[in-house]
């Protein structure tokens, strides 16, 4: 029995420059619906996440029906956004939307393939959330030759990405001149204060929240909790190694090192460096831990 799942969805429009995700643009995903059937344990599940790829690609609706969490999020593209899937999803038990839009910049929305306007992804959104009170979306730093202002659309969660050029993308292949480290760190300080003020706390690197409405489910996973992968290129967390749990450094719970005293002297370490907070037994990240995190985690490892 196992409390978290996510299903993988690899189909897509087309190919993102940026990506090198498994997904693939196809113009049929019979049969993949029936495959996942097959495979579901019997729930209930806490959390369920559909994620791609882009799931409404698929016909959602056999799925809906025999799945249920206390959070079940599914991911969509803007272009996927129509009042009848976004009726479905809900009367399916779906209670959380997480949207991709990237960008803000129309040009590099283009450049990325994304195939629609800001404006538009900003009708999906408001579309998105007269149905759904969480929602969310994923934005892009460091995109070359990205420029945009942070537009408050009352999204409830954000994930900030860096870009990271995958050897396997399209971007790879262009040999185009990218931000450099500074200037991708800056930006996203800067996001970071700006998203403050919109009530939207840091509460893991890349992912920021209204106080409630963090991702439940990605928050078991960085807590050490099993999860059941489900899907082509869908990787699973089964019987995980209590040392795996120390991946909560990377959001505001922490790490206790009363839970991990082979850790304390790193950890204080680290503390020192003005890289840790402590509260009690429990370190957290500072503003500039947060940027040197995987530095930190590979020394705990
Ligand atoms: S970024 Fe998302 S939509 Fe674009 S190709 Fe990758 S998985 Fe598909």
């Amino acid at each position: 029995m196992v409390d978290n799942l996510y299903v993988h969805f690899p189909f897509c429009r087309r190919k993102c420059t940026y990506c090198a995700l498994p997904s693939r643009a196809v113009n049929t995903t019979a049969g993949y619906v029936e495959g996942i059937l097959r495979q579901l344990p019997s729930g209930p599940f806490k959390t369920v996440y559909f994620g791609g790829g882009t799931p409404a690609r698929c016909d959602l609706r056999p799925l809906l029906k025999v799945l249920s969490a206390d959070e079940f999020t599914v991911e969509l593209h803007p272009l996927d956004v129509t009042r009848e899937l976004l009726a479905q999803l809900r009367g399916g038990g779906v209670n959380r939307i997480s949207m991709g839009v990237q960008s803000f910049n129309d040009d590099t929305l283009r450049d990325m393939g994304r195939g629609y306007t800001a404006a538009q992804a900003h009708r999906a959104f408001d579309l998105v959330r007269e149905y759904f009170d969480n929602a969310g979306i994923d934005l892009i730093v460091g995109y070359p030759g990205d420029h945009w202002e942070l537009e408050d659309w009352g999204y409830r969660h954000l994930s900030l990405y860096s870009l990271i050029l995958e050897p396997k993308s399209i971007l790879a292949r262009q040999n185009r001149e990218l931000p450099g480290d500074d200037e991708v760190l800056d930006r996203i300080r800067e996001l970071a204060q700006e998203l403050a003020a919109l009530g939207l706390r840091r509460y893991e690197i890349s992912s920021y929240a209204v106080p409630g409405y963090e991702c439940r489910h990605n928050l078991a996973v960085w807590r050490g909790e099993d999860y059941l992968g489900i899907g082509d290129g869908a990787e699973s967390g089964l019987n995980r190694d209590r040392r795996e749990k120390m991946l909560s450094l990377r959001t505001y719970l922490g790490l206790d090192a009363d839970e991990f005293p082979e850790w304390r002297a790193t950890l204080e370490f680290y503390q020192r460096q003005g890289l840790l907070t402590r509260e009690g037994s429990v370190f957290r990240l500072t503003p500039r831990g947060t940027e040197v995190c995987d530095a930190i985690l590979a020394d705990l490892a």
